[in-house]
């Protein structure tokens, strides 16, 4: 299976539950999402495959017409993982309307929330009905429990549900309040070299669910990951994640890096991975030293970082947050 690159594990998980091997697909600029040029790419190095799994991003639409023209010139099916991009929509159609099957997830730190849980969302009765038993441990309809297949307990409580609908109602709302922090971020650091994670204006309304940084190259100090840890020499008038990181951490608010790339990860090291101009995977980290990248998702993971963006937050944490970034980069 094709899968995005830059995302959380749990985009990735489900096809190696079901004895599949995920492809990576590298990142685009434009959106931070599955890059259909790569994706091209992919189906001329393996034929075969029929089946893509893209995730939307911070709550920013990929480019999903593309994706999906390039899919059924391969006769391929398109999954969408909407879980952080509920209420999003790309040419006025919401989010996880775009696939043949979809998911949206109320984890506890999205948009929103029952705490835990998430919706399979398809237009066929059938599958619908399938997703119903298996997630019901495979009863059949059977005055007893009669089992024909295997079962999994993956069903949503009663009062998860109650909490969830409760909240259906303040989508918009929420929606609203994330955009509100995106755009107060923008202007309150438009003056540092640093950009917001991009989205198309024209085709899409993101639901703004995390606010993103991504410094220029040029206004990098050097910082060094390892697997677990990372280090940086701080320099005068440049930054890097990890200073903005520890800066923000030392008020007690918390960003996080960017998804780590798939290809990246010690789990997925042995798959293949696949960038718009066709080369298979190359270790990112010695290209980065030398300050190239090969490809796109490290180069984001590299010089990005998640914002503080709970949508309870006042102007006055946010103005605190802004400020301590402009001391980074004194
Ligand atoms: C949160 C998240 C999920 C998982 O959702 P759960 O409801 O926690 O299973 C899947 N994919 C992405 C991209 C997510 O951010």
């Amino acid at each position: 299976m094709f899968c995005s690159d830059m995302t959380f594990d749990a985009t990735i998980n489900p096809v190696a539950y079901e004895g599949g091997e995920a492809v990576f697909i590298d990142t685009e600029y434009d959106t931070w999402n599955m890059d259909p040029v790569a994706l091209e790419k992919a189906f001329e190095l393996y034929p075969d495959v029929r089946l893509v799994v893209m995730a939307h991003l911070y709550g920013t639409p990929g480019k999903i017409r593309e994706l999906q023209d390039v899919c059924s010139r391969h006769n391929a099916l398109l999954v969408e993982d909407a879980a952080e991009s509920f209420g999003a929509t790309y040419r006025g159609i919401q989010t996880g309307m775009f696939g043949t099957e979809s998911i949206i997830s109320f984890n506890g730190n999205k948009i929103v929330t029952g705490s835990s849980g998430g919706m399979l969302l398809t237009d066929s009765e059938e599958d619908a009905h399938k997703a119903r038993k298996w997630s019901t441990q495979s009863r059949e309809n059977a005055p007893w429990y009669q089992h024909e297949e295997l079962g999994f307990n993956y069903r949503m409580s009663n009062i998860v549900a109650g909490v969830i609908r409760g909240q259906l109602p303040y989508l918009e709302e929420h929606r609203l309040q994330k955009k509100a922090i995106y755009e107060r971020y923008r202007e309150g650091l438009k003056d540092l070299p640093v950009r917001m994670n991009p989205y198309d204006a024209e085709a899409s309304e993101p639901n703004f669910w995390l606010s993103c940084l991504l410094i220029d190259r040029d206004a990098m100090c050097r910082q060094v990951r390892g697997e677990q840890d990372a280090l940086y020499i701080p320099e005068h008038g440049k930054s890097c994640p990890t200073e903005i990181l520890e800066a923000i951490a030392s008020i007690h608010a918390e960003g996080r890096p960017i998804w780590k790339p798939m290809h990246m990860q010690p789990i997925y090291r042995m798959h293949p991975f696949v960038t718009a101009n066709g080369s298979g995977r190359a270790r990112s980290n010695a290209y980065i030293d030398e300050g190239r990248c090969p490809d796109v998702g490290a180069d984001i993971f590299e010089r990005g970082l998640c914002l503080p963006s709970d949508n309870k937050m006042t102007p006055d944490q946010q103005d605190r947050i802004i400020e301590v970034i402009h001391r980074c980069f004194a």
